[in-house]
């Protein structure tokens, strides 16, 4: 079996030991190469690159398997016929609870006014209990909920909005158009775990900002577009939105003139909230080999029509 391994330097250096280890660990005789001629490969492991663009000389590969959970740069390549798998990683699922629980307990803290204290003020006003701090987490999938399901532990009143009807204990579960503006209204601090498609692109827009309470936190480690970023910098001005602290953006790096590297209310981390473990994820890409070859459905497909 030949396995393309189509990504950039740094995962390669990260995989080329761990993955032909996990495929012999499973019992799976496979050659892992960087190149290699497109008609002779079974699988291709995939995260975004400039060198693989066309899918189509591929006509014996039976998955294109992500080390990304979010797909939005492959899901609509049209030479891409072949099953198409995403990353659902449990390292990559703890780095994203550690940051939004990090990122929402600073703002519910009110951390902000104590470490940024120059005057060195005496600022004696507690904050308020998690259960009377409500958290909303948009996108309820692998990430989403896992984070959401934290919070509800810490005591915050967690609402939770996917796309399709949840029931998860501890959450207050929404979905639709109606369910998203009952899920912002009032929040206090919003996650968003979403991807990036067509339907949630731009979905953080003026009316939707202006839903939270005044001066609710917004945390985004989803995907840049997901925010209208001049509705998101005309709502912080106005204070209806008290901080924003985001991580990813619609050009990354976010480039050194972009107006949120200079707005006081918005914190800018550079796509770290969570990374695929390499240690975890080649057990899950090895898992859906041999899946395949099984003829076992694969794990984590994605929806080509839905985009995630
Ligand atoms: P999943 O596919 O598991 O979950 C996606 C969630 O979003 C699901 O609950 C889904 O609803 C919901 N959703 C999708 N479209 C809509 C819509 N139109 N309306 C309402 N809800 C919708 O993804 P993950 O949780 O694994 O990852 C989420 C995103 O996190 C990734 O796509 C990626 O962009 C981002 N990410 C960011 C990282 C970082 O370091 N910043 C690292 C890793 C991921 P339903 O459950 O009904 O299908």
């Amino acid at each position: 079996m030949r396995i393309l391994f189509s990504a950039p330097d740094t995962d390669w250096a990260d995989y080329r030991e761990l993955l032909p280890r996990a495929l012999a660990e499973a019992g799976i005789e496979a050659e892992l190469s960087r190149e290699a001629d497109p008609g002779t490969v079974d699988y291709i492991v995939y995260a975004p690159n400039d060198a693989l663009r066309d899918f189509t000389p591929f006509i014996r590969a039976r998955a294109v398997l992500s080390l990304w959970a979010g797909v939005e740069r492959i899901v609509g390549n049209a030479t891409l016929t072949q099953p198409l798998t995403r990353m659902v990683d449990a390292g990559l699922e703890r780095g994203m609870v550690e940051y939004v629980t990090g990122h929402v307990l600073r703002h519910h803290l009110g951390m902000d006014a104590h470490i940024l204290n120059p005057e060195r003020a005496w600022h004696p006003s507690p904050p308020p209990l998690a259960a009377d701090r409500p958290v909303t987490v948009l996108g309820l999938g692998a990430l989403g909920r896992a984070c959401a399901e934290t919070l509800a532990g810490l005591g915050f009143p967690v609402t939770g909005w996917s796309r399709t009807p949840k029931e998860i204990q501890g959450l207050r579960c929404l979905s639709g158009e109606d369910g998203l503006t009952q899920a912002l209204r009032d929040a206090q601090i919003v996650v968003t775990l979403l991807p990036l498609t067509p339907e949630t692109e731009n979905l953080l827009n003026a009316t939707r900002l202006a839903l939270p309470a005044r001066g609710a936190a917004l945390i985004n480690p989803g995907r840049g577009p997901l925010i209208d970023d001049a509705a998101l910098l005309a709502a912080l001005d106005e204070g209806r939105i008290g901080h924003a602290t985001l991580d990813v953006f619609r050009t990354e790096p976010l480039p050194a003139d972009h107006p949120y590297w200079r707005h006081p209310q918005v914190t800018v981390t550079p796509h770290v909230a969570s990374a695929t473990r390499p240690g975890t994820a080649a057990r899950v890409i090895v898992e859906n080999i041999r899946r395949s070859e099984a003829g076992e459905p694969l794990l984590h497909l994605v929806d080509r029509a839905r985009g995630y």
